[in-house]
């Protein structure tokens, strides 16, 4: 048996280490058991708020109409409690905005994102900028890229393809590429290329780069590039797997271990009355409160059908009915373990990311809500 553990997370993506990051700052134990890697690593970590039509309309116009209702203040609050929790875990982010930004895709497409880290292009206009393209890395191709744009922009803007390293082979992948730019060789070989790409334009002109300028280093390479051009320097977000989601979720990990944060792997295959937990390869043992985080994407999660029948990856040979309550709590009836479960990010219904781009709301206000810390939950702790 294990010792005990005040809090088991299940669940290592988004929802799971938020959850940890909140219990670690109330000074409570917590143990994260996962199965496997959480779906940070697959996106570019922007925090989405509220965009089902790509636009940089006020998000905040329609928290009324979220799954769970939390008031502008709270809201307002809960991003900034996010924010300084990445802070901590040296993950600088844009200031809070007042209305979605645009950033550019590598298709050369503008999304509209919410919580962005610094390193990654973000404006309230979509004006002139400079595509650079690494040739050999998939999904950066800055002539397709650039002639998008200006055609859904009418924008001037120019692009450059940088020729392969001396050092490429066909193996590299955009992880591969992040570890050359851990080295100062990279620099060596980018500067001279970007002298070229920039010259004779704008120098309010920012230049765009593929979003793998170092696994560690992004920072210190982007404050050379930004220095030596004497210009605005940013990464665009390439496709999965994403070295921006990558980044935040080393630097997350590291932070909660810092702070004590436990993490074990491990296949959760059933939570019993009493807190009981026990893994698929016999390990098991007792916890004060279990957060599901279990996702929904990579490790299955929990579905709820119309008439309250959960089906949960935790336990895939007993289902319960539970009684779902407004603030998307479960709560397993006629058993011990009511108050004893809450669940969190994408396993929790009525919440749609891939419809509403909501992403980073849903796993702030269901991990929010499940801790108590929104108006009107059963806890009301203060944090
Ligand atoms: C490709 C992609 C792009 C995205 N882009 C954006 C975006 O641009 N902006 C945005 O805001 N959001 C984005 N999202 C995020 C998404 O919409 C959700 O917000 C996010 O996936 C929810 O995270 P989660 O922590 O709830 O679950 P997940 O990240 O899916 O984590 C689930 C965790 O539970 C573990 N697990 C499951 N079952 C068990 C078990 N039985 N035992 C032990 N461990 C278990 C898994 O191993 C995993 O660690 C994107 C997601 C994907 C996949």
């Amino acid at each position: 048996m294990r010792q005990l553990n005040e809090t088991t997370i299940i669940g290592r993506g988004p929802a799971g280490l938020l959850a940890a990051s909140l219990i670690a700052r109330r000074d409570e134990k917590c143990l994260i058991v996962s199965d496997n890697q959480g779906s940070l690593g697959l996106w570019s970590a922007n925090f989405d708020f509220y965009s089902p039509q790509n636009t940089i309309r006020d998000p905040w116009g329609y928290i009324e109409s979220f799954p769970i209702k939390i008031s502008r203040t709270q809201w307002s609050n809960l991003w900034s409690i996010f924010s300084s929790i990445l802070k901590d875990a040296k993950v600088e982010l844009n200031p809070i905005p007042e209305h979605n930004l645009w950033t550019i895709t590598c298709t050369g497409k503008p999304k509209s994102v919410f919580m962005v880290p610094k390193w990654q292009y973000v404006s309230s206009h979509l004006s002139e900028v400079i595509f650079i393209g690494f040739e050999g890395l998939a999904d950066s191709m800055a002539a397709l890229q650039c002639e998008n744009y200006k055609n859904l922009t009418g924008s001037n803007s120019s692009y450059y393809q940088i020729p392969k390293p001396s050092q490429y082979s066909n193996s590299w992948g955009s992880l591969r590429w992040a570890s050359y730019f851990d080295t100062d060789e990279a620099m060596k070989w980018l500067i001279p290329h970007l002298r070229k790409a920039v010259g004779g334009l704008d120098t309010t002109w920012p230049v765009l780069l593929p979003q793998v300028l170092g696994r560690r280093f992004v920072e210190k390479n982007l404050r050379l590039l930004r220095k030596v051009l004497r210009r605005p320097v940013f990464e665009y977000p390439l496709l999965s797997p994403s070295i921006g989601g990558l980044r935040v979720q080393d630097r997350w990990e590291w932070s909660l271990r810092q702070q004590g944060v436990g993490f074990l792997t491990g296949k959760v295959t059933g939570i019993a009355p009493g807190g009981l937990i026990s893994l698929n390869d016999g390990r098991s043992w007792k916890t004060d409160r279990i957060i599901t985080a279990t996702g929904g994407v990579l490790g299955g999660g929990v579905e709820i059908d119309p008439y309250g029948k959960a089906y949960d990856s935790t336990n895939p040979t007993k289902t319960g009915l539970v009684k779902i309550e407004k603030d998307i709590q479960i709560q397993w009836e006629s058993s011990p373990l009511e108050d004893l479960v809450i669940t969190a990010g994408a396993q929790c219904i009525n919440w749609n990311p891939n419809r509403d781009s909501n992403g980073g709301a849903m796993i702030l206000a269901t991990v929010a809500k499940g801790l108590g810390m929104t108006k009107g939950s059963r806890q009301n702790n203060e944090f």
